[in-house]
């Protein structure tokens, strides 16, 4: 079936057909003691993808997006019950869709990523979820444009425009597994509690930030640990203004943004300092790991309070992220009450909204054919294959595109090295820091994502791995979706 021969709107998801085989089946000890267990091979339903996605989060909504409307037939498979990932769980702004052009006398202001992600800010606004594109007024090293979302209208507008689109959503289904052949996939295994399935495809995009479907894969990768983990909280029952003169009055404010709020123009949007002066709230506010920023699309609520924690071991340790589990949300609450004590406005503040789970900047960092280097950020460097370009740098003035101009993201260092048929997007890409501190913010994974999907579609179009994909036929795709480049 054609997407185009689905009603619009109509959700496609996985009842029925092929469903249900494995769940509940209860299987037998092989032999009962001893420390291992010997898992008996199973046969499982088999549904038939053109191209898979793994991940419904920052990148890969707009990845799914993307490889739907070249009519591929696409499955996006999500362990949450929503669509959005980091983007609403962790900062919950968009940075950045500019580039860096206040430092640099004479450059032009201009909108840098177009193409599905502003499409997605399109839409917020019309329910009232977005700021909009709200320029920073003051902040030293946000010199350029934040674009605050409501992290649940977020979740409900992609959701619908992937429904729009006739993407086959798989939430609260696990992937769990890659079927291999050659060097190439051949299938994933998922598993929800319709039982344990296998989703063939021609091409798939590894979307799920910690590189899941690349490491079943055999994909080569590394767990650097270089980010401490970092959950956030959303406050409500506030009042931003009042939040601002407190930050004013005590010499700490380090951001500041306006844009819509509420329905009303020109309202602080995001404001804040990395760290305040308040004695007694200084420590105690140091002791948890919690940062002062914050943004916000509606009166009365802050939309997220960071909270950190630098864990001695990667995330990808079960038992170790339990622990970390449990103490961010002991932070988190303190956060609250730190609010509720020190500052005016926030006397009955609340819990409104926390992190499903715990948030990182980087879990596995997977081998890819090309990686993006500080000098290529930095240098404003361009490529012959690129997806995308990119202007916005996380420490800036510290580290700055040079002239205030943008970087290109390459195809090739979306490809996943010794896999035919695999691309990669979001925070597992980047080996460098400090260019990491570019490639994965949000709309930088969005942008990806929109290149991945596109390319994934073409190529099982062609029936070609991700290397024989002409870049010509790449760049048309995109030009066609609006996607912008600076040449
Ligand atoms: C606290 C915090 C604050 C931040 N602040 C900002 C900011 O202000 N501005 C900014 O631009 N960036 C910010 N970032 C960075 C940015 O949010 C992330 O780098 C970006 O969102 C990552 O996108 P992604 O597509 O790689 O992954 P994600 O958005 O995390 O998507 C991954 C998705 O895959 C799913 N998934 C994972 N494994 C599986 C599996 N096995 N099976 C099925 N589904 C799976 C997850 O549930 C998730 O939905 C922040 C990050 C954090 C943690």
């Amino acid at each position: 079936m054609n997407r185009r021969e689905f009603s619009k709107g109509v959700l496609m998801v996985g009842m029925g057909v092929g469903a249900g085989a494995a769940a509940g089946t209860p299987v037998k000890a092989a032999s009962p003691g001893g420390d291992f267990y010997e898992e008996p091979a199973q046969k499982l339903p088999v549904r038939k993808f053109e191209v898979v996605i793994a991940g419904a989060g920052t990148g890969g909504v707009v990845a799914a997006l993307a490889a739907a409307r070249q009519g591929a037939r696409t499955a996006l498979i999500e362990a949450k019950g929503y669509p959005g990932g980091t983007v609403t769980e962790g900062g919950t702004a968009l940075h950045s869709f500019y580039n860096l052009w206040k430092a640099f006398p004479g450059v032009a202001k201009r909108q840098v990523v177009r193409g599905i992600p502003q499409e997605i800010v399109d839409r917020l606004l019309k329910v009232g979820g977005c700021s909009g594109h709200a320029e920073m007024l003051e902040g030293y090293n946000y010199d350029s444009v934040c674009t605050c979302i409501d992290t649940e209208l977020y979740k409900l507008v992609t959701f619908e425009m992937l429904a729009e689109a006739g993407v086959h959503v798989f939430v609260n289904t696990l992937l769990a597994g890659a079927i291999m052949d050659g060097p190439g996939i051949r299938g994933v295994i998922v598993e929800s509690r319709s039982g344990r399935e296998a989703f063939y495809a021609r091409s798939f995009v590894d979307c799920t930030a910690y590189g899941d479907l690349a490491a079943y894969a055999g994909a080569r990768y590394t767990e650097p640990n270089d980010y401490a983990v970092c959950n956030s909280v959303g406050i409500g029952n506030v009042d931003i203004d009042k939040y601002y003169a407190f930050l004013k009055a005590n010499n700490a404010t380090g951001q500041l943004a306006r844009g819509i709020r509420s329905g009303r123009l020109d309202q602080i949007v995001r404001a804040g300092a990395e760290s305040i002066n308040v004695p007694g709230m200084v420590e105690a506010a140091r002791a948890i790991g919690m940062g002062m920023i914050t943004t916000t699309v509606h009166d009365n609520y802050l939309m997220f309070i960071k909270c950190n924690l630098q864990m001695a071991v990667s995330p990808t340790n079960r038992d170790e992220v339990a622990r970390a589990e449990l103490e961010i949300r002991r932070r988190m609450a303190k956060a609250v009450e730190l609010f509720r004590q020190y500052v005016p406005g926030c006397e009955n503040a609340f819990m409104a909204r926390t992190s499903p789970r715990l948030c990182i900047r980087r879990g596995r960092l997977i081998r890819c054919d090309y990686d993006v280097t500080l000098p290529d950020v930095l240098e404003a460097r361009h490529f012959d294959d690129e997806v995308m370009v990119y202007g916005f740098h996380d420490s800036a003035p510290h580290f700055q595109v040079k002239n205030g101009g943008t970087y290109g993201i390459p195809y090739r260092a979306l490809r996943v090295a010794g896999i035919e048929n695999l691309l990669a997007t979001g925070m597992m890409i980047t080996s460098n820091h400090d260019a990491h501190m570019s490639t994965r913010n949000t709309v930088c994974c969005m942008g990806q994502g929109q290149g991945a999907g596109t390319a994934a579609a073409l190529c099982a179009a062609r029936n070609c791995g991700t290397r024989d994909l002409p870049y010509s036929a790449l760049r048309d795709a995109l030009n066609q979706a609006a996607v912008y480049f600076e040449t």
